[in-house]
């Protein structure tokens, strides 16, 4: 499998090269030359097949190219052993139609440890066959950290360092992250937002002197592992609900773009996917988008969904990639004006293709507080906020009834105990093995947003290592 950058630019890479790079060097996104197909009667297959088995098939023409066939389950199996249940992605069924698919139920309680556990082992494994160190730098809203660090702790060849707003990640998310006490992991807390965390992350990224020597290297969504990781769970969702004998829809609650991308990837591997509803919390630039076909750049309200509290959605390039028909030309010229102009418009044929299958709406915090009360009610069962977002947002954008609804839920309840209480009334309380993290010590580093004061606390790091 060959892999090339969504701007046209950069060398084109095997696998293994694409797992390490992260970012491309045109500043694109790395994407598969070509899609590869399930066979036929693949979802019959998978109908009651273990879901690390599933993976492996799925992901295997990706990664052919670098991995061996026996190291690749092993590593597989080993990843998704830490999940909870081994379902590793239980199916709830709501009624009408209506599924839920539980996401979290790994290490850090949030859909990203999916991918993360599995790309912190591909990795470790990658960089130990080069005889290679790495520097992971990442920037979070607040669960990518916890599943990043969770995924590279006390692995020999990874340092780890992750920016987090100050402030603006809750409680729990923050000391998922900051109690972890593996020599290897540094977190630091920018005096800023989250876009301003993913700016200084890019910023070291196009310091070619600081990454070359740092040896870079990305796990947050932009890293193509991650979404092939996510691949997996929309196939298996369709083969667990109708093995393949009728079309599925998904909701998903968007902020990067990373999840619901993994989706369109398994429909264009075979997958009947007749919908897809992406759900907004207030930092509605996807489904503005969608409404009108302009993307255009606000301000970031903090809101009960903090992980979707997000101005630009990075692996949105990656559908506009595929949208222009791999022309890497056409999106340097929409991302170039973007950058200026604060807005790119998509032409209209363009946007009506998209609104075949694609649509959206946005939830505010009152609505979304509304949606996990009504949850509660008719199911019993407690949701989190950005769950309550895409079920509010298929609740309104649904099709067809005779198509199941997928719902991601992409954080255990206890991950936003306040809103969940709001909600409700009832404290969603942590699973036993967190139950003391209010108790552990916390280590991080404050500092300023600003570029020259983080990349010389990152080098004292490295130095004392
Ligand atoms: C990261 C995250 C999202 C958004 O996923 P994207 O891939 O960035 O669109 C939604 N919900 C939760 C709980 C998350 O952690």
């Amino acid at each position: 499998m060959e892999y090339v950058s969504t701007r046209g630019t950069a060398p084109v890479l095997g696998f293994g090269d694409v797992l390490l790079a992260g970012l491309a060097r045109d500043g694109g996104l790395y994407v598969p030359h070509a899609w590869p197909r399930l066979g036929a009667d693949a979802l019959q297959r998978f109908e009651a097949l273990p879901y690390a088995e599933i993976a492996v098939e799925v992901m295997w023409p990706f990664v052919s190219d670098t991995l061996d066939l026996d190291e690749f389950g092993a590593i597989v199996a080993d990843a998704y052993a830490t999940f909870d249940r081994p379902e590793v992605v239980p199916l709830v069924d709501l009624g009408g139609g209506e599924w839920l698919m539980e996401l979290f139920h790994g290490p850090t309680l949030a859909f990203k440890d999916v991918a993360l556990q599995l790309v912190g082992r591909l990795f470790d494994h990658e960089l130990a066959r080069r005889g290679e160190r790495v520097t992971i730098v990442g920037a979070t809203s607040g669960d990518t950290g916890s599943a990043a660090i969770e995924a590279c702790r006390d692995r020999e060849a990874i340092e780890i360092f992750i920016l987090h707003p100050a402030g603006r990640v809750s409680d729990v998310q923050r000391r998922q992250m900051t109690t972890v006490r593996s020599a290897n992991v540094h977190n630091i807390a920018v005096e800023g937002t989250f876009d301003d965390c993913q700016d200084l992350v890019k910023a070291l990224f196009a310091d070619e002197e600081f990454r070359d020597r740092a040896h870079l290297s990305a796990v947050n969504s932009i890293n193509w592992a991650r979404v092939l990781a996510q691949i997996v769970y929309y196939v298996v969702g369709a083969a667990r609900l109708t093995g393949g004998r009728g079309p599925v829809a998904y909701t998903v609650p968007t902020g990067n773009f990373g999840n619901v991308f993994a989706g369109y990837g398994a429909q264009r591997m075979g997958v009947p996917i007749a919908q897809f509803v992406i759900g907004s919390n207030r930092n509605d630039i996807l489904t503005r988008f969608l409404a009108d076909g302009v993307m255009e750049m606000r301000g970031v309200t903090p809101t009960l969904s903090p992980s979707m509290d997000i101005q630009i959605s990075s692996n949105f390039e990656r559908l506009l990639f595929e949208l222009y028909g791999g022309d890497g030309d056409r999106v340097v010229e929409a991302m170039a004006r973007f950058r200026a102009e604060g807005r790119f418009v998509l032409d209209a044929d363009l946007l009506a293709t998209l609104h075949e299958q694609w649509s959206g709406a946005c939830l505010d915090d009152e609505e979304t507080v509304a949606v996990i009360a009504e949850v509660r009610r008719r199911t019993g069962l407690l949701i989190d906020p950005h769950t309550a977002v895409g079920l509010g947002a298929a609740a309104r954008c649904r099709r067809d009834p005779a198509v199941p609804m997928v719902s991601l839920a992409t954080a255990h309840p206890a991950k936003f105990p306040d809103a969940v209480e709001r909600a409700t009334g009832i404290r969603p309380a942590l699973p036993e093995r967190l139950a003391d993290l209010f108790e552990r010590p916390e280590r991080y580093e404050t500092l300023p947003g600003d570029y020259a004061t983080v990349r010389a606390h990152i080098d004292d790091v490295l130095a004392s290592r």
